[in-house]
């Protein structure tokens, strides 16, 4: 099941994205929280702009160095345990919104695309072989980086938490195996990340256990998986989409800021 949040300019709905991703009917209610139903009214993709298909009310969960290819092209080494880090959901924006550079700020944003987990439901301590269960579903997601202030600060707060540098979408999945998909980033249309989600060095699940040892893992959370190699800076006018076959693909023009 695909399930898309989007407006037609007035308040946010939630609607089922048919198999070609054409179509959407919408239903009652927030498919996370809510139990839903269809309320009759069918639209398509083209009339309305999809949203972020998830705002998190509590957290998003970054995982770093999550494929070896990528570690390495960075110059790190593969951690032990998964890397965690936080971003504020005020870093979220929505298929097709504008990344807004700091430029300021910052003077290298990087791009890195990645399998996006959403939390179904709340759990605390759980063994990676429970995780399937409190999955609700996939998306894609861009973990915008400012590479020099990731160098610069320490830690990593601000280089991937700034507003809309954590673009979502274009909507969930619900069914799909999260180490078999692709994950392939275009900049401009140049194929530049071509990677694989079974080379994780942790997998979904052991991601989400790993993360519930340390937080109440809650509804409408999202985990960022990582990202494979062939990451690269991004300039103001530049537009990055990021596919997962299994999914769709999110799109977003990058800008300055004013
Ligand atoms: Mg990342």
């Amino acid at each position: 099941m695909r399930i898309a949040r989007y407006t037609e300019g007035d308040d946010p709905v939630y609607g089922l994205v048919d198999a070609d991703g054409k179509k959407i009917a919408e239903v009652t209610g927030d498919p996370l929280y809510q139990r839903i139903e269809l309320t009759g009214r069918t639209t398509t993709v083209d009339e309305v702009r999809l949203l972020a298909p998830v705002i998190p009310r509590s957290k998003i969960i970054g995982i770093g160095r999550n494929y070896a290819d990528h570690a390495a092209e960075m110059g790190n080494e593969v951690p032990a345990e998964p890397m965690m880090f936080l971003v504020p959901n005020t870093a979220v924006v929505g298929p097709g919104d504008p990344v807004v550079i700091p430029t300021e700020l910052t003077s290298k944003v990087s791009f890195e695309g990645e399998l996006a987990v959403i939390i179904g439901r709340m759990c605390k301590d759980i063994e990676p072989e429970e995780a399937k269960k409190v999955i609700f579903g996939y998306t894609i997601a861009n973990d915008v980086t400012a590479r020099d202030l990731q160098r610069g600060d320490g830690q990593w707060a601000r280089a991937k938490g700034m507003d809309t540098f954590c673009p979502l979408g274009p909507w969930i999945e619900t069914d799909l195996d999260p180490q078999d998909v692709s994950i392939v980033t275009r900049l401009d249309g140049e194929v530049a990340q071509d990677g694989h989600s079974s080379d994780m060095v942790h997998g979904v699940a052991a991601l989400i256990s790993h993360a519930s040892k340390s937080f109440t893992l809650l509804p409408g959370d999202v985990i960022l998986t990582g990202t494979p190699a062939g990451v690269g800076l991004v300039d103001p006018g530049q537009r990055v989409e990021i596919d997962i076959d299994a999914i769709g693909t999110l799109s977003n023009p990058f800008v300055a800021s004013e």
